[in-house]
């Protein structure tokens, strides 16, 4: 196709061929990693981490054949903006999975369909609060379970409690669960964190929020530690866009 031609091939970004290798070995990682723990081929959804990489690019990347039924993400709400209008015609739904301001809710709202980085009750009235009538906004609730003073999260102690307020609020679904995974070489650790976001979620099924089923962990390094865990959504950027910043 004649948009692939167009694709920027040397500006340290990847070629469009590269990745479809890449995308290729991660499938192939997510199923391993699915039969390995005894679940179903396909109960893992792949969310691509466009950070940094050009909008063009994506664009590409996102129409695809082998990016069907993908996911995509953002972490700025910045890139989001600026990536927005030419990603417009493609079908694929895109979530924030960045920490987003009060004052860039609405430039958020615009362009985002899923935003998987709720972390207080606050935030999510107001989120609810700029929507447009009618609409339903997909939350998911961010929780730091490695409590790393440097992660945004809430502490896991509270997430359960929050997600019972948060699906509380008309214009919003509590889908789920969101994680990022301890910093650290240590896959028991890591493990570790990601069982105590699954029993969150768990507790949560239990009460009766029987919409929040999504567990939304596990990064290029570490998906298969999350989905041994129960991850329905991994969130991978190097493994696919190969390293940011060359
Ligand atoms: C960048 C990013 C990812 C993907 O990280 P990789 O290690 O490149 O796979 C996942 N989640 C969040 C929140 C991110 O910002």
């Amino acid at each position: 196709m004649a948009a692939q031609s167009q694709v920027p091939q040397s500006t340290g970004f990847l070629s469009v061929q590269e990745i479809v290798d890449r995308l290729t070995r991660v499938r192939e990682r997510v199923a391993a990693a699915e039969a390995a723990a005894g679940r179903p081929t396909g109960s893992v959804r792949v969310l691509l981490a466009t950070k940094t990489q050009p909008a063009d690019l994506v664009a590409a990347v996102l129409a695809l054949p082998e990016t069907a039924g993908m996911l995509r993400g953002e972490n700025r709400v910045q890139e989001l903006v600026a990536k927005g209008p030419a990603l417009a015609g493609l079908t694929i739904p895109t979530h924030l999975i960045g920490p987003l301001q009060s004052n860039k809710i609405n430039a958020a709202l615009r362009w985002v369909d899923a935003v998987e980085s709720v972390a207080s009750v606050e935030l999510a009235h107001a989120l609810a609060s700029r929507l447009a009538p009618g609409r339903v906004l997909e939350v998911m609730i961010q929780v730091n379970v490695s409590a790393e003073p440097t992660k945004s999260g809430l502490p896991p102690d509270d997430a359960v409690d929050v997600a019972h307020a948060v699906a509380g609020i008309s214009g919003l679904r509590l889908t789920g669960f969101m994680t990022i995974g301890a910093n650290t070489p240590d896959q028991d650790e890591v493990r570790r964190g990601y069982a105590l976001l699954r029993a969150i979620r768990d507790q949560t099924l239990a009460d009766g929020l029987d919409t929040a089923t999504e567990l939304s962990m596990g990064m290029s390094g570490d998906l298969e530690a999350a989905i041994a865990e129960g991850a329905t959504i991994v969130r991978v950027g190097t493994a696919v866009f190969g390293p940011r910043g060359v």
